[in-house]
């Protein structure tokens, strides 16, 4: 179950919230935390009007809340809520009113029982979900991972607990973000987010987000699972591209982002979870090499694999960048339209986009902040390379390649081919995706340039990959 926590600050405003996602969710919480005032009447006429169970939730700032009272205030609060008709009420593991405990039963009100770390993760986690467990209550265990390690410990509470099915462990943060995508993974019987832009606690992600894009509640113990691996990682947009195609195409698969701070443990959370391929960005492309049993050709050219399948049993190592990055080009360089390049960057896209246009015979000038990198690429893969300071003396370019971070939200003001004065023949390529449009390829545009977006091969490495993972073609767009 998807659960939404209502935080309008009065009730009018909850009911608006959850009426814009009711599609989405099977389950609210009512932060009453987050009311200006405590009216039991309203709350009252909210409870008349939401037709899904309503958890009561009066959460301290200790925990997480908003919530700044004394403890007597909010227990008499508490004790007021369960005369209304909700259908758990959340009650920290401190709390140890046993008049909350028997009026709770009495009105079969289910007690939720909490505990919050915002600071780590104890390390006696499984012990914490049996004790709140322990007197027939749902436990609840909200934690602060700091490290993938962490991570892997909330995944392992499913084979460790199995017995106590009525339980929710989160992951908070960046960090714990596959463990609420991946909840039911978890062992966890729901999961909770919240309106876009309006996050209630760290990592809590939108109802459509979760329902629509992830399908989260559908997961269960066949679904087979494919994320991205990088730091950041958070931004990416590839759930957008192998999401909606594994749902077109009917498999019982998911593709998550996880934020990685170490690759071995990563390969140890893939086992756990039976992850069958990922994708790999910034700034693990050459640091998973060691853990690859097969690598392609490319892979072995470049130097560094974007994307990790299931082979065999064995970890198998490609490179989607590559062709993902001729795609768009394949007409101009099939018919030598493109004989000479300039690119700019010698960081990993570099290397994918340099040893590709060299497979095709192409001459390649490399220009790069750090010029001993520009060197040592060129020297690697038999093209020139000059300096920033020079990039006034390229002359007689059929295509220039943007691929440094420069000009990449947040950093949009940053043109690294601020010297070179384009001359509307040449095409001009930004590997940068976010924004589409980057301050290279307005200049570029504005001199008459074809422009390609880093969209298009954002799209054509994902769909190979996507074909990788899967063994399926990637399917055609929907008819709308
Ligand atoms: P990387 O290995 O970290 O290399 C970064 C490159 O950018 C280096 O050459 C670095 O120069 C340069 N750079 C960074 N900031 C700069 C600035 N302010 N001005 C000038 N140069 C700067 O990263 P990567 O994997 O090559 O990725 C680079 C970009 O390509 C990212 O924006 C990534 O999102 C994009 N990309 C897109 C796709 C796609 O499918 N569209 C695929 C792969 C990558 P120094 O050597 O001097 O540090």
């Amino acid at each position: 179950m998807l659960c939404l926590s209502l935080t309008g600050s009065d009730c009018a405003k909850s009911i608006i919230q959850y009426e814009k996602h009711k599609e989405a969710i099977q389950l609210v919480e009512l932060r009453i935390d987050y009311l200006e005032t405590i009216k039991y009447e309203e709350i009252k006429g909210l409870l008349s009007l939401i037709p899904v169970p309503v958890i009561a939730t009066y959460r301290r700032v200790r925990d997480g809340g908003l919530y700044e009272g004394s403890e007597k205030v909010r227990c008499k609060v508490l004790n007021s809520l369960l005369d209304l008709d909700f259908s758990y009420i959340d009650l920290e593991e401190d709390i140890k009113k046993q008049e909350l405990e028997e009026k709770a039963s009495k009105r079969s009100i289910k007690i939720i029982r909490s505990y919050h770390d915002m600071e780590g993760v104890p390390t006696d986690l499984f012990l914490r979900i049996l004790k709140l467990h322990k007197r027939g209550d749902v436990a609840k265990i909200a934690v602060t991972p700091q490290s993938l390690e962490d991570i892997m410990m909330i995944f392992k509470v499913n084979k460790e607990l199995k017995d106590i099915p009525e339980k929710v462990v989160i992951g908070m943060g960046d960090l714990g973000i596959p463990t609420r995508i991946l909840y039911k993974k978890t062992g966890s019987m729901f999961t909770f987010c919240s309106p876009e832009g309006q996050e209630v606690a760290s990592g809590h992600l939108s109802p459509e987000i979760m329902h629509d894009l992830y399908h989260a509640d559908r997961v269960n113990e066949n679904t087979k699972v494919f994320g991205i691996i990088g730091n950041p990682v958070m931004h990416t947009s590839s759930p957008k591209i192998h999401n909606p195609a594994f749902d077109q195409l009917g498999l019982n698969s998911i593709y998550v982002p996880f934020l990685v701070d170490d690759v071995r443990t990563f390969f140890q959370l893939a086992d756990l979870l039976s992850i069958q391929g990922f994708s790999v960005t910034v700034p693990f492309k050459q640091q998973v090499l060691p853990y690859l049993g097969k690598i392609s050709r490319e892979v072995k050219l470049i130097g560094s694999c974007n994307t990790v399948f299931k082979s065999n049993r064995v970890w198998k190592g490609v490179n989607t960048d590559f062709y993902g990055f001729l795609k768009p080009l394949q007409e101009e360089l099939d018919s030598q339209r493109i004989r000479t390049a300039l690119v700019l960057g010698a960081g990993g896209a570099a290397r994918s986009v340099v040893w590709a246009l060299r497979n095709y015979y192409c001459r390649v000038v490399i220009v790069n902040r750090t010029a001993d990198k520009a060197r040592l690429l060129a020297e690697q893969t038999g093209s020139s390379w000059k300096t920033v300071e020079e990039l006034d003396s390229v002359h007689d370019i059929d295509l220039i390649v943007q691929t440094t971070s420069g000009g990449m939200s947040p950093y949009d003001d940053v043109d690294p081919s601020s010297g070179y004065e384009f001359t509307g023949k040449e095409i001009a390529y930004d590997l940068v995706y976010k924004p589409k449009v980057t301050k290279f390829l307005k200049r570029a545009e504005q001199a008459g340039c074809r422009e390609i977006f880093g969209m298009d091969m954002l799209i054509a490495q994902g769909i190979l990959q996507f074909e990788s993972f899967t063994g399926f073609n990637y399917p055609q767009k929907k008819e709308s």
